[in-house]
């Protein structure tokens, strides 16, 4: 499965309709803020909600992060920084006021969509 660079993977796509279908507008592939080094998935700027779309493998997935055999020591470090890398920037973006949402690739994109509407909707004045 290529990902295109624009479209996102298909979770992402399917994600974002989902959402769109439920009537709220977002951006993509944005810095949620500018100070801060980390691109988020789906950008809700008014509402300060920032999602993240987790792919079991990179972010490591009890249930489906299966590490390969061949140089498991190097990856289950590598997933184990991408899981550290994602907590700390989870931390700034909240210190910062925003709200973060991460989604499993796995997720039934309906469910996700409907927990970020929730959230959306609870952060609107
Ligand atoms: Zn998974």
């Amino acid at each position: 499965m290529k990902a295109n660079r624009k479209a996102g993977t298909r979770p992402e796509r399917e994600l974002r309709s989902d959402i769109h279908r439920l009537g709220l507008r977002f951006r993509v592939n944005r810095r949620p803020e500018a100070a801060i080094k980390v691109v988020a998935d789906i950008v809700f700027p008014s509402t300060k909600v920032a999602v993240f779309v987790d792919g079991c493998y990179w972010h490591g997935c009890e249930d489906h992060g299966t590490r390969p055999r061949t140089n498991a020591e190097y990856w289950t470090a590598k997933i184990e920084r991408n899981r550290a890398r994602d907590l700390f920037q989870g931390e700034l973006l909240s210190r910062a006021g925003w709200t973060v949402v991460r989604v499993w690739e796995h997720e039934a994109s309906a469910e996700g969509a409907k927990r970020i509407a929730r959230t959306v909707m609870s952060r609107r004045p």
